[in-house]
């Protein structure tokens, strides 16, 4: 490959806080809430001109998981205000039943709404934005500490002195560029899950859905009952498999797209979230990769939209409100951090000395080939993330938070999602805070502390106190996401348990 040498350059040092988060997505809000809210200085720096990552970047609806298979909300803090804070809006209906992969609960919310009650918290919070800035590159000394943080924006490259950085880039950019270790995507392989681009649908007819539900209900996962559909707050609609299989065969429905259709009510009338788009073979940190997913996915989501106006009633006069502005990426690197999340710590609701999040959801994997799989966990059926996943190899002011901390690719089938990002977010600015008050590396923080710091403020974590009920019937189960009977209680649990891949 041809290389051109780039000039070396001198760049203005713009900012020396405390904590600087990188990655304004869930992690990153409940990262910079909780060190500023803990009393540091505190710049976030975030790539688009608002906060959200997937909440509104992607797109991505709803939140998903607050709580656990008995009803126990296990997800409070910073992300359960926000939930609050959306409802007191009136931009979310707040928890509601999840028909489709049977967690306790899903948070729908308005995009748009996110984005303002978003930018609220963090002001409160004190926290700097700088926004329209790219994370470009980061500098140690070479013994274990970043020194400085390169941004590049309209105003050219800039420089930040930190004395902590906390990586929400989800790719574990920061990690990549100071040389800390990371693995990507599936152990054996380093397969990663696919992209979907998700986007809104506008102009339903909700009464004709409804009706169409109800006389089609053969067609939906675990057939719902006229009582079931009428009784959601917020319809959530997945199935249609064998329909869509035949019209991929008649060449009706773009071949490489999810074979279901799996959508999700929004606040606003007649409005969906759409998660029917799909592409596999896509590394979301390889910029080629990333254009092709791009156009590709956007003829998909018109094509499926075409196909749910021909098919599904109610649609006849729906149309795309608007896309995600970027293709959603599931998964890239993972840190490898002080100790990595397993599938068992997920499915034995294993809690730590150092927890500092807790997480409830299934393991939800779309794997690079096959269909969706979800597993639901055993026991407790909620779990604790340790300090230590977030703490990468070899960097003592380095904290990393969101989907790209240490698990192995099963346990991020659980771990990744938005209410546990938040949660884990939480953990590590208040872990930063921390250090930087009493000039601590990451590794000195005092994990009890931290853990009573955050129960202090809201953070639901495990202890020997809290009366954990137990689902006695709860079982290690699978599904393929569509038309199957996952439950809690599925009979085939022991024969398919050991069949994941
Ligand atoms: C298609 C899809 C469907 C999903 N479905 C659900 C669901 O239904 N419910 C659910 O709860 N979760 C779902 N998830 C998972 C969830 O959205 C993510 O795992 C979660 O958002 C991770 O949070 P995060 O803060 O780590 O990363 P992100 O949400 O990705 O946020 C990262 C932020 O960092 C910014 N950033 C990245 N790189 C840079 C850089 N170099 N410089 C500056 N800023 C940068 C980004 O712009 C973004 O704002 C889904 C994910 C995908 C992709």
């Amino acid at each position: 490959m041809n290389v051109y040498n780039e000039p070396a350059m001198q760049v203005p040092v713009v900012a020396e806080p405390d904590v600087l988060v990188i990655g304004g997505g869930p992690a990153g809000i409940g990262a910079a809430v909780a060190a500023a809210r803990n009393g540091a200085k505190v710049l976030l720096v975030e790539r688009y001109g608002f906060v959200g990552g997937n909440l509104t970047v992607a797109m991505v609806n709803p939140m998903f998981t607050f709580h656990d298979v008995n009803g126990k909300q296990v997800i409070r803090g910073i992300a359960g205000e926000l939930v609050d804070r959306l409802v007191a809006k009136t931009v979310s209906p707040g928890h509601v039943t999840d028909l489709t992969f049977d967690n306790a609960s899903m948070s729908p919310f308005d995009p748009e709404g996110m984005k303002l009650v978003l930018f609220e918290l963090l002001q409160e919070a004190g926290v700097e934005l700088l926004l329209h800035s790219t994370f470009a590159n980061a500098y140690s000394d070479g013994n274990g500490k970043v020194t400085t943080v390169i941004v590049e924006n309209k105003s050219g490259r800039q420089a930040i002195c930190p004395k902590l950085v906390i990586d929400c880039s989800a790719d574990a950019d920061v990690v990549a560029r100071v040389g800390a270790p990371f693995v990507k995507g599936r152990e054996s392989d380093g397969a990663m899950q696919p992209v979907t681009l998700f986007y809104r649908v506008a102009g339903v007819n909700m009464s004709n859905l409804k009706a169409w539900m109800k006389a089609n209900r053969h067609l939906l996962k675990d057939s719902p009952t006229d009582e079931e559909i009428d009784a959601q707050s917020a319809l959530a609609f997945l199935g249609m498999k064998e329909i869509i299989k035949e019209a991929m065969e008649r060449g009706e429905y773009p071949k490489d797209a999810a074979p279901r259709i799996l959508m999700y009510e929004l606040p606003q009338d007649g409005q969906f979230a759409i998660n029917c788009t799909r592409l596999q073979g896509i590394d979301g940190t390889n910029v080629f990769d990333l254009t092709r997913a791009e156009v590709e996915t956007r003829y998909q989501a018109w094509a499926v939209t075409e196909f749910m106006k021909r098919t599904i009633g109610g649609f006849e006069h729906a149309y795309i409100l608007d896309t995600g502005v970027q293709v959603g990426i599931r998964e890239t690197r993972h840190i490898v951090g002080d100790y990595a999340m397993t599938e068992q710590d997920v499915l034995n609701s294993r809690s730590f000395a150092d927890g500092i999040a807790c997480g409830t959801f299934a393991i939800d994997i779309h794997p690079p080939e096959g269909e969706q799989q979800v597993f639901t966990g055993s026991g407790k059926a909620v779990y604790e993330v340790p300090y230590r996943c977030l703490l990468p190899q070899g960097f003592d002011n380095l904290l990393v938070a969101g989907r790209c901390i240490s698990a192995s690719h099963t346990a991020f089938g659980s771990v990744r999602v938005m209410a546990t990002a938040m949660g884990i977010g939480q953990g590590a600015g208040t872990a930063a805070a921390m250090a930087a008050a009493n000039s601590l590396t990451t590794r000195q923080v005092d994990v009890e502390l931290l853990r009573s710091l955050l129960m202090e403020q809201g953070q639901y974590l495990i202890t020997e106190e809290a009366e954990e009920l137990v689902d006695p019937g709860l079982r290690l189960s699978k599904e393929n996401g569509s038309g199957g009977t996952a439950s809690h209680h599925n009979p085939f649990a022991d024969q398919v348990s050991g069949s994941k891949s």
